[in-house]
């Protein structure tokens, strides 16, 4: 048996990046941009008010103050989305809306409720400087400029500044297609009624929000019985895909043709067996170039190894930096003991105590198939695999699942 870094390294150095293709912006959040966007043109386009209130010279109130305010007339609104023709000249005004293009002539804005206005003018009683209030063309962004370098991460703020731009369709790192197959003579579909000795096939679903999670497409091929050429089938349909996910089958039983099944396909098997718990049978192979991971086929042992080692697959094909699971050391809460020679994926529950510090407890009882306690943990207590008792106290290495329950 292998240690998980070793198997972190093999699944590494058997994924690529996958080819470019071209999207909506709509679609694009997660996504990695292929390509340097320069700006074609200046954003904002225009000078343009940064306040509702008058456009003005702001020559004209150099000697204005309480006492003596200088008198303004209005020539006419202006409301944003309107670009009109007329000057302001000297002692001219013109009322002016957030956003609205300057006119001719102005070079600053005076607020609304710094102004009174009185029979088609207006009062400044203090003198404005020069450009007040105004936002000038280009001030976020100057034509030319490299605003997103090829391989930055595409989130909303990125996604707006695209669209000012004018770009609707650009070009990322395609997200893996994820063909999900899960594998077992007991199971039965969702909504199914249940006939002795069966149960519903949950590791579809729960990998298929997995995929979802971390950017990728899911492509779900529903239950395989465990008979070879019903594994085969599924696993020939699964190559369209971009990676492949088994659940069930890569024990040691004697219905576990998963592994026996595709290479026979003529999958290169990289390992099977990693030091972990759970997580224990996981198999990792590539097969016609993609990767193929016969997952367990116990529930927590499916996500804790899918998050272990599927997710950095998964970003690595998308052209994402491969970082590790957001990490924390945090003070454990009762005592741990194990036996030596896995590391321990325990699941957990992380809070903040009153002194800001991290508390962890486990969420009880930890057998692979409870998956309730994945619904309770939002994190994972690592445990070394020398290790074989933790005591009540002892800070402990935890990888959060879940960050937006803290
Ligand atoms: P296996 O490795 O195929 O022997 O599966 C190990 C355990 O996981 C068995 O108890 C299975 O019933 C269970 N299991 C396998 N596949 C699924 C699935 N898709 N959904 C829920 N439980 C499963
Ligand atoms: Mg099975």
């Amino acid at each position: 048996m292998i240690t998980i870094e070793e198997a972190l390294s093999i699944v590494m150095d058997n994924t690529r990046r996958l080819d470019p293709c071209f999207l909506d912006i709509t679609e694009a959040y997660g996504r990695v941009i292929a390509e340097d966007i320069y700006a074609t043109e200046d954003v904002p386009p225009f000078n343009n008010s940064a306040m509702d209130g008058f456009a003005i010279r702001f020559a004209d109130t150099l000697g204005a103050s309480t006492v003596s305010p200088v008198t303004l007339e209005i020539l006419e609104d202006l409301p944003a989305g309107k670009a009109k023709l007329t000057e302001v000249g000297k002692g001219q005004s013109i009322r002016i809306m957030t956003g609205a293009c300057m006119p001719k002539g102005a070079d600053a804005v005076v607020m609304l409720e710094d102004v009174e206005e009185k029979e088609g003018s207006i009062l400044v009683s203090g003198p404005i400087s020069e450009k007040e209030n105004v936002r000038e063309a280009g001030e976020d962004v100057r034509q030319g400029e490299l605003v997103i370098p090829r391989d930055t991460v595409l989130g909303p703020a990125e996604i707006g500044l695209l669209a000012s731009l004018g770009f609707s369709r650009i070009k990322t790192f395609a997200a893996p297609v994820v063909a999900i197959i899960s594998t077992g003579n007991e199971l039965v579909e969702v909504g199914d009624t249940l006939t002795p000795g069966k149960i519903r096939n949950s590791n579809s679903y729960s990998l298929n929000a997995l995929v979802l999670k971390y950017g990728g497409i899911p492509y779900r091929l529903g239950i395989a019985a465990d008979q070879e050429e019903v594994i085969r089938g599924k696993i020939e349909e699964a190559l369209r895909a971009d990676l492949i996910l088994t659940s069930g089958g890569v024990s040691v039983g004697d219905y576990d043709y998963v592994k026996m099944v595709a290479e026979k396909m003529g999958a290169k098997s990289h390992f099977w067996g990693v030091a972990m718990k759970p997580g224990k049978p996981l198999t990792f192979a590539t097969i016609k170039g993609k990767p193929f991971f016969g997952l367990p086929g116990n529930p927590v042992a499916v996500m804790v190894s899918f998050e272990q080692f599927v997710r950095p697959a998964m970003l690595k094909m998308m052209g994402k930096q491969v970082l590790p699971l957001p990490e924390v050391e945090a003070e454990l809460q009762e005592e741990i003991r194990k036996k030596p020679g896995r590391t321990h994926f325990i699941r957990g529950l992380l809070t903040k105590g009153e002194s800001g510090k991290y508390m962890v407890s486990t969420t009880g009882p930890q057998g692979s198939n409870i998956l309730k306690s994945m619904v309770l943990a939002n994190c994972l207590i690592v445990v070394s695999k020398e290790k074989t008792f933790l005591s009540k106290g002892e800070s402990v290495k935890v990888q959060l699942l879940k960050e937006q329950s803290l």
